[in-house]
């Protein structure tokens, strides 16, 4: 099996940067992930290092899919995702919901013990390993690893986990498939500003799907289908899942316009992901049994 080691990282999604690794469609590959503070804050000291601000979020990648066109689509199982037994946690003065209440940027070193983070000596919370950061390069200008969007990255999607399912669109040969910023644990919202940080190695298989268009960023999870959109507001980011999810339901899965839209009201679920990257993430759940008579996906 191949491996991408952590020091092989991006710092933005480009079509400019070269492939560390190639793979068959169908190939398993694994990421080895350094976590969002690019394994630099190791203690409290580091708070107020230079690196530390000059170097956020890296992405392990990126990995060129042989056979990915123009026009695909990138179907990413998630394998498995194994995370280092400590994560790390900051608060910040500068974050824009919470950052007025604190004096001075707060750090937080958690150890994982048996699949659970020991958070105090009266809260142990089990862990759920997610991807905060997942993507391809992007068609025209490089983005930063901080944003979320069409092209997957910072979306901080809590759904992105073991057992689920990435969808994303091919906008360049090979796609240029990059990923980091694990979470061990985080609520949706993302409130605090940051989730349970920690480096770890990500499995994924990777197969091209051919002459099909659905609405992207879009994940299977569990008993749930997703799509997921980022937008400058709530508002915007709401609306575009929605209308994504309904143009999914007419076309991919064959319903009538208005029927989509009944049915949303009744089983659709509006979430958030998160809050506190540039733009905002939200994602639109439907249970995955509207597919499982139709080749949708
Ligand atoms: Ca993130
Ligand atoms: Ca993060």
């Amino acid at each position: 099996m191949k491996i991408i080691k952590r020091e092989k990282k991006v710092f933005t999604f480009s079509k400019t940067h070269k492939p560390v690794e190639f793979v068959k469609s169908g190939e398993l590959v694994v990421f080895e992930t350094s976590d969002c503070f690019n394994d630099i804050l190791t203690s409290e000291e580091k708070l107020n290092s230079k690196e530390l601000n000059d170097f956020q979020n890296p992405a392990t990648g990126p990995l060129f899919i042989e056979n990915a066109r123009i026009g695909d689509i990138l179907k990413i199982e998630i394998i498995d995702i194994k995370v280092n037994d400590k994560g790390v946690m900051t608060v910040d003065t500068r974050d824009p919901i919470l950052g007025n209440k604190f004096e001075k940027n707060g750090y937080k070193s958690i150890p994982i013990e048996d699949n659970y983070a020991i958070f105090n000596e009266k809260i142990r919370l089990p862990i759920r390993p997610m991807i905060g950061v997942v993507g391809v390069a992007p068609a025209e200008e490089e983005i930063t690893t901080v944003f979320p969007g069409e092209h997957g990255g910072n979306m901080d999607c809590k759904e992105i986990v073991k057992g689920s399912i990435l969808y994303l669109h091919v906008n360049v040969e090979g796609g240029l498939l990059a990923m980091g910023d694990l979470h061990a644990v985080m609520g949706d919202g993302e409130t605090g500003g940051c989730g349970l940080e920690i480096n770890g190695e990500v499995t994924v298989r990777v197969n091209v799907i051919k002459d099909k268009i659905f609405p992207t960023p879009m994940v299977v999870s569990g008993k749930k289908i997703m799509v997921i959109a980022s937008a400058k507001t709530m508002e915007e980011a709401s609306k575009e899942s929605v209308s994504s999810m309904h143009q999914f339901l007419v076309d991919r899965v064959g319903m009538d316009k208005y029927e989509a839209a009944y049915l949303l009201s009744l089983v659709g679920d509006l979430k958030i992901c998160q809050i506190v990257n540039p733009l905002m993430t939200v994602r639109m759940e439907m249970p995955i049994t509207i597919i499982e008579k139709h080749s949708a996906l």
